[in-house]
């Protein structure tokens, strides 16, 4: 008898999870629109949008224009229900994004505040996530949490970082931001949770390579709409590939990795740091930044050829440099598909969607993720 209740009340939350979705892709639709969409009976949508509107989740937006009849209400998702916070911690910067419910980023900010793994430094973090949900005037119970994504690996309980160079935090635990943060704390690694949020909305993306140039270049694999993790953590970690025995050094202490060509520092050091300051030069057609994407395009193609031969399916360039990358998308292209053995079309290629702080989204986005299998 139980697990005859049990098992109605899966279907129950199943049905309600299966038009809260719905919705949350259809914004201002009909009753009768759901109704036929997730394939359930009028009183059944009805009992269950009543549900959500309890829960404050849903809300109507108005009236259609009558067809005869009495006017059907618009419903859509009540996007500002909850919000969700993530931190993209680099070595030097602290990003932090609010995110409603539907993915929208409702504030970001940028903090020069370079790492170090020490209590002041932690409890510096907390005063960041403290002042900024402050400014957001966001009621802290409709807050999810905070996704703090980390350019580290980390273990599979995503408690513990078990590597990290790019900033001192190995053997890092979640608590040490969560004693300082007031929130749920959840940790990603960043390139993941970057490739996250391209997956975000998107319903028909199911496979696809996420090739994350930051200052350190990692990735994401995604299959079947799922991050591929790898045995160890250590998936999509694209910037350690060589791809030039015995060439340049790579931080990681090997030589001729991709991160050694191809990170984002590559260009941004010949503009004082600044990757918008390169594309802004390189566009006017200054040197040394025309000689210096010339060689960088080089590399770039090589590696986005090993991955397409790799993974056979779509690559995504994002990262500082690849949301610049857009205007240089068909001369990539181009490049690409005249490297590849198979095709003789580069169209599989394309630049990130979320172009500015896509790893403190993709962190947060993760706790709204989580919130609406809840539901
Ligand atoms: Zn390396």
């Amino acid at each position: 008898m139980a697990a005859q209740r049990l098992n109605s009340m899966d279907v129950k939350k199943m049905n309600r999870n299966a038009i809260y979705r719905y919705l949350n892709y259809h914004p201002s639709t009909s009753i009768q629109e759901i109704a036929s969409a997730v394939n359930l009976s009028l009183p059944t949508v009805t009992q269950n949008l009543k549900e959500l509107q309890e829960r404050d989740l849903i809300i109507e937006t108005g009236l259609f224009e009558s067809t005869g009849g009495r006017k059907a209400k618009a419903i859509a998702c009540n996007s500002v229900a909850k919000y969700s916070i993530g931190l993209d911690v680099t070595r030097n910067h602290v990003g932090i994004v609010a995110i409603d419910l539907s993915g929208k980023m409702v504030k970001n900010v940028r903090h020069q505040f370079p790492f170090a793994n020490s209590e002041t430094y932690f409890q510096g973090v907390g005063r960041l996530v403290d002042d900024f949900v402050a400014d957001c005037a966001i009621d802290s119970s409709k807050i999810l949490g905070v996704g703090i994504a980390l350019p580290a690996i980390l273990e599979a309980d995503r408690q513990t970082v078990s590597y990290a160079t790019v900033i001192d935090f190995k053997g890092g635990n979640v608590r040490q931001f969560a004693e300082h943060i007031p929130y749920t704390c959840v940790l990603s690694n960043d390139a993941n949770a970057a490739g996250f949020a391209e997956l975000w909305g998107e319903q028909d993306l199911n496979n696809v390579v996420y090739l994350s140039l930051n200052n350190s270049v990692g990735g994401s694999i995604i299959v079947d709409n799922q991050i591929y993790t790898g045995q160890n953590h250590r998936s999509g970690e694209f910037g350690h590939m060589t791809i030039v025995p015995g060439g340049h050094t790579c931080y990681c202490g090997q030589k001729g990795c991709v991160d050694a060509y191809c990170s984002a520092r590559i260009l941004s050091d010949s503009t004082q740091g600044s990757i918008s300051e390169f594309f802004r030069l390189l566009r006017t057609g200054q040197e040394p930044q025309k000689a210096l994407w010339e060689e960088y395009l080089v590399y770039l193609v090589v590696t986005i050829n090993n991955l397409r031969m790799l993974y056979d399916c779509d690559v995504i360039l994002g990262g500082y440099a690849g949301a610049y990358m857009e205007e240089y998308i068909d001369l990539l292209q181009e490049r690409v598909a005249s490297k590849n053995t198979f095709e003789a079309d580069g169209s599989y290629l394309r630049v990130c969607k979320y172009k500015l702080e896509a790893t403190a989204v993709g962190a947060a986005l993760e706790l709204v993720a989580g919130f609406i299998d809840t539901i």
